[in-house]
């Protein structure tokens, strides 16, 4: 058994996807929102 390092916790979880188009959204630390930015954009609108 090895501990894992909280870091490599992170890294190991699945990237988050957004529900409008399925694109990867990179995890930002300032945002909450799921969708990708190009769908935040046009519900921006
Ligand atoms: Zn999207």
């Amino acid at each position: 058994m090895t501990m894992k390092s909280p870091l490599e916790f992170f890294r190991t979880l699945p990237k988050k996807t957004c529900p409008e188009c399925g694109e990867q959204v990179e995890e930002q630390a300032e945002s909450y929102f799921m969708e990708c930015e190009r769908c935040l954009a046009k519900k921006g609108e």
